[in-house]
């Protein structure tokens, strides 16, 4: 596999410094930092240090071992390896930690979608602290960043910041998909996610990342091991329900920025390139709706269409059923009205 780590776009290289006030980004309340940074009112870079050679060969194994694992499940499932046990841990953590992302890491921490309580706030960072994307700071910054420069220079993933010939697309595909990932500069956390970094709780969760990423990986060999009350049972469910989850998990989260950016219909805003793309709804847990997500990004639901199915929507409302979450955005007749572009 070639490696793209030279890659560098036009996005990378201006670096833009344009200031966006905490309260006009996404999930910002205008509320001022509090961290050993002080307080400041002026413009912070939208960059912020670069990433050691250590971190950014982890970076590169946790995407291509999965993505190799993903590749070998194939022949592997016919023939040997592949048991109920394993698929039914799959599912399970692919879930949890899909999930966790969806409606903790993007839903309520990068756009305040709603409110929790502590114990789902720390529940919610956790799960999507096991699905190796990344620390929960970082990621909300860079998604941050995403949706103030969307489709611009200074947006971290988007696949048109190279132009539209053939050769341009494809290489924005790739590089929106899962070359960003290997760029070396980091996005200014202090800029863009405040409000995580003043959480004692959440910083706590954020330092703890390699231990939950280690327990996303050893929960499935010990649940495995138990159940088959084999070593072999543990292998194989560290295969499946490992590996080939984590990078089946890395794909679809990666096809929001590539594929919902570039295939699909935009009922709803057309300030950028987002589409909503329906194959992906039920493996996306209703991420793919991602065009009504831009127009409308603090709402619960993205799939708000009759029959577009939003599987973190439906579990945003259990935990607002359960009491766990309250204040929770959801679509109004009005809001949906001011964001379509079909009547
Ligand atoms: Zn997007
Ligand atoms: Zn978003």
């Amino acid at each position: 596999m070639s490696t793209p780590a030279a890659a560098s776009t036009p996005a990378a290289r201006s670096r833009p410094t344009s200031s966006v006030p905490p309260a006009a980004q996404p999930g910002g309340d205008g509320q001022e930092l509090s961290t050993s940074r002080g307080t400041s009112a002026g413009p912070r870079p939208m960059l912020h240090g670069r990433r050691p050679g250590s971190e950014q060969l982890l970076v590169t194994l946790f995407i291509v071992l999965p993505t190799l694992a993903l590749i070998a499940a194939v022949p592997f499932a016919w023939g040997w390896g592949l048991t109920w046990t394993d698929i039914g841990l799959a599912v399970f953590f692919y879930l949890l930690c899909g999930l966790g992302v969806t409606a903790g890491f993007h839903r309520y921490f990068t756009h305040r979608a709603f409110k929790a309580n502590r114990a789902l706030r720390i529940a919610l960072a956790v799960a999507g602290s096991m699905a190796f994307q990344g620390s929960i700071i970082t990621w909300v910054a860079d998604h941050r960043r995403h949706h103030i420069f969307t489709d611009k220079e200074g947006d971290p993933h988007s696949p048109w910041l190279f132009g539209t010939s053939a050769a341009a697309v494809a290489r924005g595909f790739w590089h929106a998909h899962l070359g960003w990932l290997f760029e070396k500069d980091k996005t200014n956390t202090y800029r863009f996610a405040p409000d995580l970094l003043s959480d004692p709780d959440i910083r706590r969760v954020n330092r703890q990342n390699v231990g939950w990423s280690t327990l996303s990986l050893t929960m499935p060999i010990l649940l495995g091991g138990l159940i088959s009350w084999s070593w072999w049972g543990g292998l194989t469910a560290f295969f499946w329900a490992g590996l080939v989850r984590v990078a089946a998990l890395h794909h679809i989260t990666w096809s929001t920025n590539s594929i919902c950016h570039m295939i699909g219909n935009r009922p709803f805003t057309q300030r950028d390139r987002s589409t909503n793309f329906w194959p992906l709804a039920i493996l996306s847990m209703g991420e793919s709706w991602h065009n009504l997500h831009h127009a409308d990004p603090t709402c619960a639901r993205h799939g708000v269409r009759r029959g577009q199915v939003d599987m973190t929507a439906r579990l945003i409302w259990i935990f607002e059923k359960f009491g766990w979450a309250h204040d929770v955005r959801w679509p109004s007749t009005r809001r949906l009205a001011r964001v379509s572009t079909v009547q």
